[in-house]
């Protein structure tokens, strides 16, 4: 995707403050952090959101999941964080990439 601002992170083409790299897989910096630690881990295939995704993207949505569970306590959340995906803009998704927040390193109240 030519137009698309984590497509542009993933070739280089946009600076980023990278957390972890793989083969399948990007995590860095959010630009515009809501907690101490905010992270984005990202597919380097691009899919807008969990509509676009299908049977062949199983394994790369399950191994982002356990690449978090790995990282987390390396960022000094040993103590819990949160996950969070927006799919769609009523749910706030600005990004049509997929991706999943990492949020922690402070309180965080119940979702609403
Ligand atoms: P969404 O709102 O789609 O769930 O999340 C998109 C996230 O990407 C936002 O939290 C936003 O701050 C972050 N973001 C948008 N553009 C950039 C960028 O160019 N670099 C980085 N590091 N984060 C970005
Ligand atoms: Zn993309």
């Amino acid at each position: 995707m030519t137009d698309c601002t984590f497509c542009k992170i993933i070739a280089g083409e946009i600076p980023c403050t990278k957390v972890y790299e793989d083969d399948e897989i990007l995590a860095f910096q959010d630009i515009h952090p809501v907690a101490p630690v905010h992270v984005l881990f990202v597919p380097k295939k691009h899919f807008a959101d969990l509509s676009e995704a299908g049977p062949e993207d199983q394994a790369l949505l399950g191994k982002m999941l356990l690449t978090i569970a790995q990282e987390a306590p390396k960022l000094g959340l040993s103590e819990g964080y949160r996950i969070v995906s927006n799919y769609g803009g009523s749910a706030g998704q600005t990004i049509e990439h997929f991706h999943i927040h990492l949020l922690g390193g402070k309180y965080m109240s119940s979702m609403g």
